[in-house]
């Protein structure tokens, strides 16, 4: 019995260095759902290991204004320096196949899916603590400590931004956080607003 014919727009965001890949990458590895990524277009160079068309679309500065002249992009922010964005024509095409897609964006971005897509299911992942968001992204060791600096900065102002999200996930642990972003999609779709008005006319009593 499927109650909801079109698929479901789940963005995930939050501050960076938060874990949203390493959430999403999670999540996408876990059993018994048939979720679709949509990959990113953006105009920062590739990281060690990265592939065109996998992690990110990797477009030139002209290319990627292009595509928001032509009106071609459903959201996109510049980002220390650098444009992100979602290509609009892959997500309109999955949701119209029934397809859940999953984009895992910064929050201005977010803020722009909301506005565009209000049935979008959005997502705040949060750092359990700032200190944790200092240690990852030292980790990661691919941002110099200026960026950085920045990067917490942002996060802090961004923490107040949670108030627009449907739901808030502390990533304490990545299966944790993965998981409970599996049981929000799956509640998602036994909401009355998005069942009601498929039950009643399968009913009969519409
Ligand atoms: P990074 O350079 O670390 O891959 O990404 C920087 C930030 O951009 C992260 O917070 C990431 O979630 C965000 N981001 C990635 N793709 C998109 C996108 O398509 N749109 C927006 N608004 N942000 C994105």
């Amino acid at each position: 019995m499927k109650l909801n014919d079109k698929g479901l727009l789940v963005v995930l965001s939050g501050p960076s260095g938060v874990g949203k890949g390493t959430v999403r990458s999670a999540l996408f590895k876990m059993e018994g759902h048939d979720l679709v990524y949509s990959v990113s277009m953006t105009t920062r160079g590739p990281r060690v290991g990265e592939i065109h068309g996998k992690e990110y679309y990797f477009v030139t500065r002209e290319e990627f204004e292009r595509n928001i002249r032509d009106g071609k992009m459903l959201e996109y922010a510049e980002f220390v320096g650098n444009y992100y964005g979602t290509p609009l024509a892959g997500v309109q095409e999955h949701l119209a196949a029934g397809r859940e897609v999953v984009l895992e964006i910064e929050v201005q971005g977010a803020e722009q899916v909301r506005a565009k897509m209000p049935d979008a299911v959005l997502i705040f992942i949060a750092p359990p603590s700032l200190d944790a968001l200092y240690k990852r992204l030292l980790i990661r060791g691919t941002e110099s400590e200026e960026h950085i600096r920045q990067r917490i900065e942002k996060a802090k102002r961004e923490i107040n931004m949670a108030y627009e999200y449907d739901y808030i996930v502390v990533n304490d642990t990545v299966e944790n956080a993965a998981d409970k972003v599996l049981a929000i999609i799956r509640s998602e779709h036994a909401t009355v607003k998005r069942t009601l008005k498929n039950y009643k006319k399968m009913l009969g009593v519409e």
